[in-house]
């Protein structure tokens, strides 16, 4: 199927183009923010940077990193318009103790909306679709993005939220659904609880499904291909900080094309936040470049992927790219004195048809030479000799593209890094 784009302009613009236009609304974002926001006047001037002095793109890295605990501690300083003018608000669990809330015009609104219009249109959804939204409303945001991007396109939304499975099935039989937007594990749940009523969900309309939170492996979606009946499915990649962030391209899966008129993103090294090139792996720090209530200045988003830039893509955008396997900073691991990535080694993982891309690092500190583990899920059980070969050529793969050298490699069965679990465990 042919990518579609919703805003032609945009989605087919050039990387220079891009650029351009990034550079433009910088300098416009930069200026107004220094200008309505107390808190980014004051954190520009500690820095000694002055809104004139960004003249280019790279100028970005004069303006200072923001925080999460800052935004969290600081909602009203931060806000660049008056209270009066502010449409809506969103909140997510924060790390101190308070919630992060996040504050958003009608414009600001109207822009996710966009975003998630695009986005939607470019995965296959149209007019004629039934989406079914089973993410939570309330003040998170995942639900919302979707909703707004579905309204507008104008498809048939039934806003259900999550939980009542049996509910939810009943939906997707009488109402036809035809899009299924639900979180990784949610899609399972509903797998299971329609095996159990004797129901065969490919036997209805469903065509897309769209995974939120988790990503799934490559054995998962073929997984939830094959249950639903999916022609396609699309993996959502965006938080509450950064809605209407990106798209995960239809070419090169590993990827998510991220909307460079709205955002501008960098990778940083995340222990000594210096500045890394395209085609590194690192955290991404979010500059906003339209948000008129809430705006994020080089913000740290806390999550590690790799970046590969402005690039003109098979599917015919060039959007910079962000990869797929996203880590948390708060998951990553050093051994030895090298920072190690559970999503890097899962990508290595994914090669080895033995194996469900799953894994876990323990790394114990105590021993003088900081041993390292690496737990591995397969996909069934191979004979010993395979097990060693495998064994093999992975602590020697990983050696060569991580730089770290495990001291031991053990195989779990299927199933035993269902859920949420640990990807690293650093024994101090
Ligand atoms: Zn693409």
């Amino acid at each position: 199927m042919a990518v579609v784009f919703w805003n032609k302009k945009i989605q087919g613009a050039s990387a220079e183009e891009l650029r351009k236009l990034q550079l433009r609304l910088l300098k416009r974002q930069v200026k107004r923010v220094y200008e309505n926001s107390a808190f980014y006047r004051r954190k520009f001037k500690e820095a000694g940077v002055r809104p004139s002095q960004i003249k280019s793109l790279e100028d970005v890295a004069k303006l200072p990193f923001t925080s999460r605990e800052e935004l969290e501690a600081n909602f009203h300083e931060v806000l660049a318009v008056p209270m009066s003018n502010v449409a809506t608000i969103r909140m997510t669990s924060g790390t101190t103790g308070r919630p992060l809330r996040i504050a958003h015009t009608k414009h600001d609104v109207e822009m996710v909306a966009e975003a998630s219009a695009r986005k939607l249109t470019y995965h296959g959804v149209r007019k004629e679709d039934i989406v079914q939204v089973t993410a939570s409303y309330g003040l998170w945001q995942g639900a919302w993005s979707v909703h707004w991007g579905a309204e507008k396109i104008g498809a048939c939304i039934i806003p259900i939220g999550p939980g009542d499975t049996e509910r939810q099935i009943l939906m997707i039989k009488q109402l036809g659904t035809t899009v299924l937007y639900a979180v990784t594990n949610y899609h399972f749940r509903i797998l299971e609880v329609a095996k159990a009523l004797g129901e065969k969900l490919r036997n209805y309309n469903l065509r897309i499904g769209i995974c939120v939170a988790e990503k799934p492996s490559k054995e998962q979606i073929s997984m939830l291909e094959k249950g639903f009946g999916y022609e396609k499915v699309a993996i959502d990649y965006g938080a509450t900080e950064f809605p209407g962030f990106s798209v995960h391209c239809e070419e090169e899966r590993d990827f998510h094309h991220v909307w460079a008129d709205y955002y501008l993103v960098e990778v940083v090294d995340p222990e000594t936040r210096e500045l890394l090139g395209e085609g590194e792996r690192g955290e991404l720090v979010i500059t906003s470049l339209q948000r008129e209530a809430f705006p994020l200045i080089r913000y740290l988003s806390r999550d590690i992927t790799d970046y590969v830039g402005f690039k003109k893509c098979a599917c015919g955008m060039s959007h910079p790219k962000v990869g797929v396997d996203i880590d948390r900073t708060d998951f990553m691991a050093k051994i030895r004195g090298v920072i190690v990535y559970p999503g890097h080694v899962e990508a290595i993982l994914s090669g080895f048809p033995e194996l469900t891309g799953r894994c876990q690092i323990i790394v114990d500190k105590r021993t003088p030479k900081q041993e390292a583990t690496l737990k591995v899920e397969m996909s069934k059980v191979p004979s010993e000799v395979v097990q060693k070969s495998v064994k093999e050529k992975l602590i020697e793969e990983v050696k060569n593209r991580v730089g770290v050298t495990f001291n031991e490699v053990i195989f779990v069965p299927n199933g035993s890094f269902e859920g949420k679990f640990r990807k690293t465990i650093v024994i101090t």
